[in-house]
């Protein structure tokens, strides 16, 4: 299959060629070139397998296709289990299970396994620059930590990240590289997006990025929704409806093409924060894209949702189409506390402020009379959120094994000011 960009103005690519560009070079994002037949799918018995099986038909012909299989085994060696709430008829589907205890370790994870493979016969390593507001870079550098052919440098904002996220960041060492920047995540991201664009610097030191537009974060995500959906429908026959947190759309996206595929999911449902681009256009308004406010659900601050455009894509363009299909609804942070609070109080759940905004929708769903089966996704697990759960749910949160071991190990990261050429010479070092 060929990818092609949702601006029609650049060349259509293969997988691999997709993969390792991550950005069209029209500046749009790769979609497929015609949409894979729905099909009948049935549940693998386990995400691995449920995956090969979803993603075969956007390998075929590819340089990878022969190591689909061993890409899904490598990358998703966790679960995703589909747990029921203490509400009646609501699931949540934990997706907190891999190394950095967030949704981003299943793209991370698959993107890294396609590009050791892609890489392999290189004889210069393959440079992952990456600016991070915190999940991302730690599911990035842990994916690929150790890859041969493979280098990440991550940048982040110097104070302005947690400190437990800021300690994932540097716990890796070996071919990872964390940069704590004298500066905001928007200089960070303008040092990427600079060193990216430098044509001179990229000869002598190849660089790339894993964003959450690249087709390698995508397309896996697909297979958790898969896996989960098939499974629940052969035991109990119904459809599983879903509340998805969102910022950028990445996940929310995946779970949209999945069923577009064939996948047995019912209605899917956006869950923002106060960040309210998405709610707004859904609710009949111009897409009208704006600078991101701070909320305690920070992996969804996002202003400009950079998937948007492969649903409209989707969508041929057709935003009435698009808001006859969707709604999205914003919950504050006032409100995400008081979930959280309550949730516990009276079913004992503990939900990261991501979830509870999820939470949230489903319970305003339920509340209008809606029925079914519905899921949650969880995005991250409670203990990455420490400072905001705990006081609202008065205990401590156990720390997951696989985080709490990346917590015990020493972390480094170098002091840089937001300079591109303090940035430039560290690349050619
Ligand atoms: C990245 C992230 C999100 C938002 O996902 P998008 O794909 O950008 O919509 C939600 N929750 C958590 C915990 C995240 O890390």
């Amino acid at each position: 299959m060929n990818f092609i960009s949702t601006r029609n103005a650049a060349p259509a690519a293969s997988l691999s060629q997709a993969i390792a560009a991550g950005l069209a070079p029209d500046g749009g994002l790769y979609v497929p070139e015609a949409l894979p037949v729905s099909r009948e799918l049935a549940p693998g018995p386990d995400i691995a397998e449920t995956a090969t099986t979803l993603l075969a038909p956007f390998f075929a012909g590819d340089g990878l296709e022969g190591e689909l299989a061993s890409i899904c085994r490598e990358a998703f060696d966790f679960p995703a289990p589909l747990e029921t709430l203490g509400t009646p008829g609501d699931h949540v589907l934990e997706l907190f299970h891999g190394p950095t205890a967030a949704f981003k370790d299943f793209g991370a994870r698959f993107l890294a396994a396609c590009m050791a493979r892609l890489r392999r016969d290189e004889a210069k390593p393959l440079t992952i620059l990456v600016a991070t507001s915190g999940d991302t870079g730690a599911a990035v550098a842990a994916a690929f930590h150790r890859q041969p052919g493979l280098r990440v440098v991550v940048l982040y904002p110097d104070g302005r990240v947690s400190p437990r996220q800021a300690h994932q960041l540097g716990c890796f060492g070996d071919n990872i590289a964390a940069l704590r920047v004298d500066g905001s995540f928007d200089d960070c991201q303008a040092l990427v997006k600079r060193a990216l664009n430098d044509a001179d610097l990229q000869v002598r030191a190849p660089l790339s990025s894993a964003n959450s537009i690249s087709l390698g974060r995508l397309l896996p995500q697909m297979s958790y929704y898969a896996h989960a959906a098939l499974t629940h429908r052969a035991a109990t026959g119904q459809v599983l409806n879903f509340v998805i947190p969102t910022g950028n759309l990445g996940n929310a996206m995946a779970a949209i093409l999945a069923r577009a595929l064939g996948v047995p999911l019912g209605r899917i449902v956006l869950a923002t924060n106060a960040n309210r681009v998405l709610p707004d256009f859904f609710a009949g308004n111009a897409y009208a894209p704006t600078a991101s406010v701070a909320t305690l659900a920070n992996a969804m601050d996002v202003g400009a949702p950079s998937n948007f455009e492969r649903l409209r894509w989707l969508y041929a363009n057709d935003d009435a189409g698009l808001r006859a299909a969707f709604r999205a609804s914003s919950v504050d942070d006032a409100t995400i506390r008081e979930v959280i609070a309550r949730r516990y109080r009276d079913h004992g759940e503990v939900h990261c402020p991501h979830t509870a905004t999820a939470v949230k929708v489903l319970e305003e769903l339920r509340a209008q009379g809606e029925g079914g089966g519905w899921a949650v996704a969880a995005t991250a697990h409670p203990a990455k959120f420490e400072s905001v759960v705990e006081p609202l749910v008065g205990r401590a949160v156990d720390v997951p094994p696989a985080l709490a071991g990346l917590l015990a190990r020493p972390a480094h990261a170098d002091p840089v000011p937001a300079d591109y050429d303090a940035l430039r010479e560290r690349l050619l070092a």
